[in-house]
């Protein structure tokens, strides 16, 4: 038996009486396990449903012949706030989750790696109810870019180290990280979406400061919002090659359309 601390990041089925749960764990990262019998309407021995992104403990069983571990029992340590009614947060959790499975489905996260995870998942579901949902989506996908390796250098331009560009910034992969509009004009790159040097405060906060202290955060307004998540899918994508799918979600919940 096996005890990992985790978040659920999804929830499926895996038969007509069994669900499969995508975990982060704390010692292992992300892992699909398999929760038997749970639909079982009689005969249910493991209890209530885990939601996504609770938090909770789960003892696990891992068969030799098995490809998933097994859930033997699982306690609730934090159950997720009230993220279905919340679009917003909803959609910036599912985005964290999106880019954990491009980096890390099918590979097992080494445990300093998994430990700063579950470590930024857990701090930012305590804080979620208090905290703005672009800035949690901002936070955890800066974050999460952090420990992989790849989030984009924010301290002046990566390709001549000015520390202001009156015309704005472009985030640029090519470069690693920010790039001024001289540099662009230079290498004929003019047409590159730009973000002000408020956007770019965002994200150097939200990636920065501890997740107890983002409540006073205030989004940008709404069309810079969308130009700030369009960047950080772009850069995603660059980074990671995948499309984070809840990213244009939640462009589209905070331009008010339905889910
Ligand atoms: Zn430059």
């Amino acid at each position: 038996m096996e005890r990992h601390p985790v978040i659920v990041l999804a929830r499926g089925l895996f038969s007509k009486t069994s669900l499969s749960l995508a975990v982060w764990s704390r010692r292992s990262g992300w892992m699909d396990v398999t929760a038997k019998g749970m639909l079982r309407p009689r005969n249910n021995r493991l209890g209530d449903m885990p939601d996504e992104f609770d938090v909770s403990e789960m003892t696990l069983y891992r068969r030799p012949d098995s490809l998933y571990p097994i859930l033997v029992e699982h306690n609730l340590e934090a159950p997720a706030p009230a993220l279905r009614s919340d679009w917003l947060k909803y959609a910036a959790f599912s985005s964290m989750r999106d880019v954990l499975s491009a980096v890390w489905k099918g590979y097992p996260a080494d445990e300093d790696d998994a430990w700063k995870i579950y470590g930024i998942l857990a701090g930012l579901q305590a804080s979620a109810p208090r905290v703005n949902g672009l800035i949690l989506c901002v936070a955890g996908i800066m974050r999460i870019l952090a420990v992989t390796g790849v989030a984009p250098l924010l301290d002046g331009c990566a390709s001549c180290g000015a520390d202001s560009s009156p015309g704005g910034w472009a985030v640029s992969w090519l470069d690693g990280g920010l790039v001024c509009t001289a540099c662009l004009r230079r290498n004929g790159r003019q047409r590159e979406a730009l973000i002000d040097r408020g956007l770019v405060e965002v994200l150097i906060r939200a990636a920065g400061i501890p997740a107890d202290n983002l409540a006073p955060l205030k989004p940008p307004s709404l069309d810079r919002s969308i130009r700030l998540l369009a960047v950080l899918r772009r850069w995603c994508e660059s980074a990671l090659d995948i499309s984070p799918v809840s990213l244009p979600r939640l462009a589209a919940a905070l331009q008010g359309a339905a889910p």
